[in-house]
């Protein structure tokens, strides 16, 4: 199934993100985790594309096995980065020949230490490129954009941030996922405000379960977001004590997925970071059914 045909589907659509290991340990834990996320009964699962393109294959790989059973349905992120358009188009027919019907449409980020993004020559230069060129290379593809309720940390204002996200689906995106946060008040703002500018697909919150306060301290530094105060001190009361962490970041989660949920998304898309048990719990939490609850 495509994107758009999932939505038109269910009425809440939940989706978990993983990332491709870098080790044969990784992948062995990848293995066993997937098992339990899609246990979850997931409407898909997307794999993400390597910082510079650094996974090509192996996103693929796993977009591939998580489709095996002929049930799933997997969504492969993919940027424009490092690639001439030609490449582009020629991993765009890898994807549909093995069996791939929905991208994650992205620019993808600058290399470590650079501030602003440079296409190669005969590259693109912004997501909406990308959305363009799948559109005209596999039409019937599911293609899901990039949001940022908090803005995107190069844009200069939200309003011009918003602009683009309405330029993405213009240019023929089915659903937008939002970067990760915490505070659900900036998101139903950034959502008020993609309503006045007419943008109608699906805008799906993304949430990290927080399971480690160090390392969720760095993923938000990074993508500008903004982590609450109170938040914050219960972690740091905790922080030698990573189970006390992981109860604390459950609890969060369950309670803004509630809050989510309440005020009509279309679902949830969760950043699993290859870890299932968090995106377990907070299901049960949220009591979705998930397949070992219903045999
Ligand atoms: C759900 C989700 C999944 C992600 N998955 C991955 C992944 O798998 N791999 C990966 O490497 N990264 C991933 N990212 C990170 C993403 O690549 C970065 O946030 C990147 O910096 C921007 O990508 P984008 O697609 O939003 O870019 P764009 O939509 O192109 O926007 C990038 C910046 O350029 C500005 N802009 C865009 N078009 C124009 C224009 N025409 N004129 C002026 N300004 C413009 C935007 O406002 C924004 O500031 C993901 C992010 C999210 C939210």
């Amino acid at each position: 199934m495509n994107l758009s045909e999932i939505f038109r589907s269910q009425s809440f659509v939940v989706s978990i993100e993983i990332f491709p290991p870098k080790s044969s340990e990784g992948d062995v834990a990848l293995e066993k985790n997937l098992c339990t996320l899609t246990a979850c009964n997931p409407a898909f699962v997307s794999c993400t594309y390597g910082a510079g393109g650094s996974t090509r294959d192996r996103t693929l790989h796993w977009c591939r096995h998580i489709q095996s059973d002929g049930k799933r349905t997997a969504m492969a992120h993919f940027t424009c980065v490092g690639s001439t358009r030609d490449e582009l188009v020629q991993w765009l027919l890898e994807a549909k020949q093995a069996g791939i019907h929905n991208i994650m449409a992205l620019r993808g980020d600058p290399p470590a230490g650079e501030t602003s993004f440079r296409s190669v020559e005969g590259g693109l230069s912004n997501a909406n490129q990308l959305v363009e060129l799948i559109r005209e290379t596999c039409p019937e593809f599911g293609v899901g954009v990039a949001g940022y309720p908090e803005k995107h940390i190069e844009a200069p204002s939200l309003e011009a941030d918003l602009q683009n996200l309405q330029r993405k689906v213009a240019c023929g995106a089915d659903a937008v996922f939002t970067q990760l946060f915490f505070v659900n008040d900036n998101f139903f703002s950034f959502r008020d405000k993609c309503d006045a500018l007419g943008i109608s697909v699906p805008v799906v919150p993304g949430i990290m379960p927080i399971t480690d306060f160090a390392r969720i301290k760095r993923i938000t530094a990074m993508c500008g977001t903004v982590f609450p105060e109170s938040l914050a001190s219960k972690l740091e009361s905790v922080k030698d004590d990573a189970s006390a962490q992981f109860e604390i970041g459950v609890e969060h989660a369950i309670r803004q997925c509630e809050q989510l949920r309440n005020e009509g998304v279309p679902g949830i898309h969760f950043y699993a970071l290859n870890k299932s048990d968090a995106c377990q719990r907070i299901l049960t939490g949220l009591q979705i059914p998930t397949a070992a609850a219903s045999i």
